[in-house]
């Protein structure tokens, strides 16, 4: 086997190669992608002449934002590619994302994608973690500094300020990205609070993949609050990145592994390398080996394993 960061994560193994969330998919190259954000998707996902493998969720999403047809990946069940077997595992970052597993010529190996252990309230479950040889892992909050608080504990305090903000005769308004931030502020205020939810045109389109969360908001701006993809004045911000900020409508509600579960991910795959990509990946490798882990910031060169 070998591995190399370059068009996305690219596996060779039993001479053959498949491409993990590339940036351009390859004429008869097996591509996975692990979820709907754009920077996953490869940017020809339109005109791809490859099998795209995607898990029911990620195809929903995908289907509304480009179109296309997918091959379905079920979760915890096994596919093969040649002599390359596959698993997608829920990886609790956005609905349908995945992280998958990949046994071939003895060796293991779990990419985790983006990844989230504390799940939120419109993905399957909580991420699931392999154990494996080798991982390849995010790091987008790969320092110390970064330890989120109880997500239970920022979606209540959202809830709180959107009503306070209701009641005191402002209109509020809560800006999140457009592929899973945003289904999470709806189905947090729906559950939260009595207040009516609008959302922008382009929410309520991928919102209609979401339909099994059973989402209630309306598309008309007169409700009572208001969830938009684009950044406003004075709108409420819900990022992960919002962990240091003193405004009081910041909101640290991250669909991401902080250092701390990045840890814990290491601790529960158990490999014998760990490879990291995105964000602080140099960093957190660093960090990886001096507790004695050993660890790669995973470049474009490939790596014989
Ligand atoms: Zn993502």
């Amino acid at each position: 086997m070998r591995l190399r960061y370059g068009n996305g994560l690219e596996v060779e193994c039993e001479g053959r190669r498949i491409l993990i969330d590339p940036k351009v998919s390859l004429e008869g190259i097996p591509t996975l992608i692990s979820h709907a954000h754009s920077d996953h998707v490869p940017r020809n996902l339109r005109t791809a002449k490859s099998d795209i493998f995607v898990t029911e969720g990620t195809s929903y999403i995908l289907r509304r934002l480009y179109g296309g047809n997918y091959k379905i990946l079920h979760y915890n069940e096994g596919f093969e590619i040649g002599r390359i077997e596959v698993y997608a595992f829920p990886s609790g970052h956005i609905f349908g994302s995945a992280g998958f597993l990949i046994n071939c010529e003895g060796i293991s190996l779990f990419y985790t994608g983006d990844v989230n252990p504390r799940g939120g309230l419109t993905v399957e479950s909580p991420a699931r973690i392999a154990r494996s040889d080798l991982l390849v892992m995010e790091a987008t909050y790969g320092l110390p500094r970064f330890r989120f608080p109880n997500p239970e504990v920022v979606r209540s305090k959202l809830a709180r300020w959107a009503v306070k903000e209701a009641i005191e005769g402002r209109f509020p308004v809560i800006s999140a990205y457009l592929v899973g931030k945003s289904q999470e502020v709806i189905a947090l205020l729906n559950r939260y609070t009595n207040l009516e939810v609008s959302v922008s045109k382009r929410i309520a389109d991928v919102s209609e993949a979401y339909e099994k969360f059973g989402l209630r908001y309306v598309t008309d701006r007169d409700s009572m609050a208001h969830v938009t993809h684009r950044a406003e004045m004075n709108a409420a911000r819900v990022t992960g990145w919002a962990l240091f900020s003193k405004r009081e409508s910041d909101f640290p509600l991250s669909a991401h592994a902080d250092f701390y579960d990045l840890l814990s991910i290491v601790e529960h795959s158990n490999p014998r390398k760990v490879f990291t990509v995105y964000g602080f990946s140099k960093e957190f490798a660093e960090i990886l080996k001096k507790i004695g882990i050993e660890a790669e910031d995973l470049r474009d060169t490939w790596i014989e394993l």
